[in-house]
């Protein structure tokens, strides 16, 4: 069995089993004349254990629309429409939808939507393709634009109820860091405005074809009903940025060029905040952001 060729276990046995199988994925990328594309992120999953690990961590079920970033060759897609009621994905690379209509032809439930996720409406889109379904997202990240994507899913405020992805390990990290400690960032405050962040597992470099220089690691956000803190989101980011413009700085430093008023504003911005100015960003937790953003309005 092990030794035969893929095109001998694709007469024998369906894609969907397969589609991590590295010798099949050779075989049909190789059939397409398709190359991978480095600045379009394209590491695709050849360890079988992941896909279906990231599905049911994902809340692929019945019921459930999972809404994908980047098919690749449909691995994940495949996993999500084995549990899911419907799967679409959104891929912008138009030459992997040949590769797609063969891959995942066995499947009646994914809608491959050929768009970049940065343009595309995903409000209206989540509208028109999930009526009456709950809806999550699960994806493999392309991973120059991790950080863009999961703020664009959540500053939209979009009907979902969890975002689960694949991303680097040092910024699974970040997205997840606890306020207070030394990883914080922007980012980590600014995901838990919106969501509960979980670290799920950790994916080896040796997953991917091509393999990356870094491992990966699989973050789960659970999406929160209403903000995690009282302070309206404009004035929260433009305080959260602001603190976390200079490492190393104090906070005092840190508003005053990053928000560009004088210093004596920003201590009695702080001041009204209950926030010692000595204080650092990271040493910050949730509601002390919100009441320095309260104070400015
Ligand atoms: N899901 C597949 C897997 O796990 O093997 C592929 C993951 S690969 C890391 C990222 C995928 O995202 C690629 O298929 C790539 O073409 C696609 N992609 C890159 N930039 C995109 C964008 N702006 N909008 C939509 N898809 C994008």
């Amino acid at each position: 069995e092990f030794y035969k060729k893929p095109q001998q276990m694709l007469r024998q046995r369906s894609f969907m089993e397969q589609l991590s199988n590295i010798g099949v994925i050779r075989d049909v990328l190789s059939r397409h004349g398709f190359t991978f594309s480095k600045s379009l992120g394209q590491n695709f999953l050849i360890n079988p254990a992941v896909c279906p690990r990231m599905a049911e961590l994902g809340g692929a079920g019945p019921g459930v629309g999972m809404l994908e970033i980047g098919a690749g060759i449909g691995v994940l897609t495949a996993e999500l429409a084995k549990r899911a009621d419907k799967v679409v994905c959104v891929e912008i690379d138009t030459r992997l939808l040949p590769v797609l209509d063969e891959t995942l032809a066995g499947y009646d439930n994914i809608e491959i939507v050929n768009a970049d996720v940065m343009q595309v409406d995903l409000s209206a889109l989540i509208a028109e393709k999930f009526a009456g379904m709950q809806v999550a997202v699960c994806a493999n990240l392309p991973y120059y634009i991790t950080s863009p994507v999961i703020m664009r899913l959540l500053e939209q405020r979009l009907p979902i109820r969890s975002i689960t992805v694949m991303v680097q390990k040092e910024a699974a990290q970040r997205l997840c860091a606890r306020p207070g400690t030394r990883e914080v960032g922007a980012v980590s405050i600014a995901v838990r405005y919106y969501s509960e962040p979980k670290m799920l597992f950790q994916v080896s470099r040796g997953s991917f074809l091509p393999a990356p220089d870094v491992d990966s690691a699989v973050i789960r956000l659970d999406v929160l009903p209403n903000p995690a803190v009282d302070a309206p989101p404009e004035a929260f980011f433009r305080v959260v940025r602001a603190a976390f413009s200079m490492r190393r700085k104090t906070l005092l430093n840190c508003l005053s060029g990053g928000l560009g008023i004088p210093k004596a504003e920003a201590d009695s911005l702080l001041i009204r905040a209950g926030v010692p100015s000595s204080a650092r960003a990271e040493q910050l937790d949730l509601e002390q952001f919100a009441s320095i953003a309260r104070s400015l309005l």
